[in-house]
């Protein structure tokens, strides 16, 4: 086929699955899998955990994103929008997170009710932006108000299962309570509290906790830094002692890579939970089990007590 031809088939494909989607939900309001729960489709990881804790047994979770990949640069095809059309609930990040998401909204059905998470949880500000930092759910408080907005709109849905929801995030919240209460003892006194990134993905953890957050480029994780940029935190890194310097998994990690070679610090993962990899995914790895990791890594880099 030539390429105006596979223009023109495209469009049509396009065309009859964005058809299938309007006509699907009218033929069943709540569209049940084949398991027969409803489905709630989510963008991040930590909206689909927070959500699989508090829905239980009673909702089907979809991610949309897939596993492993930089949620940043992800944008949805015909297939992944047909299967958000398909969801009762459709929650997404918000703030900037999913630049997609702000269009698709307007064409879903109105059989797909639509939270921007953003707006129930505190947002810091991106300095160089003007906009704000979406990564909040690393601010753990966040994660407890995302967790009751869920149960809040689950419940609203779903009232019959609404007491389900209720004690499933108890249950969670108390957990995150706890982990809470874990990065403030652990990152009370450290010897150093420069957290220093490639992308700044780390806004609200260091704020939580009462880091300076030094990031070599913006909130997007494709920026390219200029050679001035990396000098200036390549001094900064010598003039403080600093002995890390932290990358986020699944991200390119040149930027680290460099600044590690030319300062003589270490180049060190953390996870900023935008996404798990399949591996975290098949080895049950958690919100909690990847930030009290991160917490680990962190207390060894700044040496606290
Ligand atoms: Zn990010």
């Amino acid at each position: 086929m030539d390429k105006k031809r596979l223009a023109v088939f495209g469009v049509m494909l396009i065309a009859v699955i964005i058809g299938l989607a309007l006509l699907l939900p009218k033929m069943d309001k709540k569209f049940p899998t084949q398991s027969g729960k409803p489905i709630v489709a989510v963008s991040t990881f930590p909206l689909y955990e927070a959500s699989r804790a508090v829905a239980g047994e009673t909702l089907e979770i979809r991610p949309i994103v897939p596993f492993g990949s930089d949620a940043h640069m992800f944008s949805p095809n015909p297939v992944q929008i047909a299967e958000i059309s398909g969801a009762a609930l459709f929650l997404y990040n918000g703030a900037g997170f999913e630049t997609w998401a702000q269009s698709l909204k307007n064409t879903l059905p109105q059989t797909t009710k639509v939270i921007d998470m953003s707006a129930h949880v505190t947002l810091l500000k991106d300095k160089d932006h003007g906009g704000y930092d979406p990564h909040y759910w690393l601010n753990i408080d966040n994660m407890i108000k995302m967790t009751q907005t869920i149960e809040h709109e689950f419940s609203a849905l779903f009232p019959n299962n609404a007491r389900i929801y209720h004690q499933n995030a108890l249950l969670y919240v108390a957990k995150l309570q706890n982990l809470k209460s874990d990065y403030q003892a652990g990152l009370q006194e450290c010897k150093n509290r420069t957290l220093i990134s490639n992308h700044n993905a780390f806004g609200y953890l260091a704020y939580a906790n009462r880091l300076q957050n030094v990031s070599v480029i913006g909130l997007s994780s494709d920026e390219q830094p200029s050679a001035n940029t990396i000098a200036q935190v390549a001094t900064l890194i010598k003039n403080h002692g600093i002995k890390t310097i932290f990358f986020e998994e699944l991200v390119n990690d040149n930027i680290s890579q460099t600044l590690a070679k030319e300062t003589g610090a270490t180049a060190q993962s953390l996870q900023p939970l935008e996404n798990i990899s399949e591996n975290e995914l098949k080895s049950h790895q958690t919100y909690e089990s990847i930030m009290r990791s991160n917490l680990a890594k962190l207390t060894q880099a700044m040496e606290c007590r």
